[in-house]
């Protein structure tokens, strides 16, 4: 029984329907790596880079970097690495990157503002990326991107990497944004020509939409991802991602009560704490991604969060 429960716990999921969806996980840390293989993650969907530069006095040098990146992708045994370039600024502020004069740090200079505003962090670790990338499978995200401006800048910083690293583009390097900010959401179909894939992040995305600090007890109750506000913006990115694929990489995808809403509105990843992986793996094998269309199509046109929850617990009977 414990050999079967460990091939389903490694085995691709695919929904009742046969859609193949790939359940990812979400690191932090070299140990991350080896617990999401153990837990049977089919890639890492998201490493937060910020716990290699915080808790320090200066920024890692290439070198660290590169064998952190190349340490995970050990672990990672040939599955893919997505490495989300330094994401620090509102709620995860540097030492020896101070942003001075900020009233409103979560809508100020953080994540990819802050690489574009000081490039030579970001121009760091993208080498090391790309010397990472030629011996293992790698993609590359931005985080916090409003703009396509902002992402055609800093793919300039990657192209710079590659000239400065020497030995031309690495194979099969993708390369991929957040969509975190409603804007961005919108605008998916702008920014589609430019990336191989998007991650939503639903906990900034959800924040960003309700204007509810994440963090922020006195606003928890409106910072729903659940909102319809929410999945009207995971439905248009979904619609207008046209060949890039489209992930979640938020606390949302580690709800199984929004594993059918999120296959539903045509997400195809699901990225989550390596712990939680064997659930959303089954929680994926339980749907019918076809029904699940017809819920999200419903959920999107419900009042609030409290009816979206009623009517993915089969419960259609709740008052409005
Ligand atoms: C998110 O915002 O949903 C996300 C995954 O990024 P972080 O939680 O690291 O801000
Ligand atoms: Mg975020």
């Amino acid at each position: 029984a414990d050999r079967v429960a460990q091939q389903q716990t490694r085995s691709a999921a695919h929904t009742r329907d046969g859609v193949h969806v790939l359940v990812a996980a979400n690191l932090g840390s070299v140990a991350d790596a080896h617990l999401a293989v153990s837990c049977g993650a089919d890639l890492a969907g998201l490493v937060r880079t910020e716990f290699l530069f915080s808790d320090r006095d200066t920024a890692p040098d290439v070198e660290e970097q590169e064998a952190v990146y190349r340490d995970i992708g050990h672990a990672l045994d040939g599955r893919l690495l997505t490495l989300r370039t330094l994401d620090v600024g509102g709620d995860k502020p540097l030492r020896y990157q101070p942003v001075a004069g900020e009233t409103d740090p979560f809508l100020g200079v953080r994540g990819i503002r802050l690489s574009l505003a000081r490039p030579g962090l970001l121009a760091d670790q993208l080498l090391a990326v790309v010397r990472v990338a030629h011996d293992t499978p790698v993609r590359v995200m931005f985080p916090m991107v409003s703009t396509v401006a902002e992402l055609a800048a800093a793919r300039q910083v990657l192209d710079a990497a590659i000239t400065r690293e020497g030995r031309g583009a690495p194979p099969g390097l993708e390369v991929g944004m957040m969509v975190e900010v409603p804007a961005a959401a919108l605008k998916t179909a702008s920014f589609a020509p430019y990336v191989d894939f998007v991650s939503i992040g639903t906990n900034d995305l959800t924040q960003y939409t309700l204007a509810a600090a994440r963090g922020n007890a006195g606003v928890a109750g409106l910072a729903d991802p659940y909102d319809p506000g929410v999945l009207s913006l995971i439905a248009t990115v979904c619609a207008g991602a046209g060949r890039a694929a489209v992930a979640v990489c938020g606390e949302m995808a580690a709800d199984e009560l929004a594993t059918p809403l999120l296959l539903g509105l045509g997400v195809g990843e699901l990225s989550v704490a390596p712990r939680a992986v064997p659930a959303i793996k089954q929680a994926v094998r339980a749907v019918d991604r076809g029904r699940a269309a017809v819920t999200a199509a419903r959920a999107l046109r419900a009042e609030g969060p409290r009816q979206v929850r009623a009517l993915l617990a089969g419960d259609t009977t709740q008052p409005g």
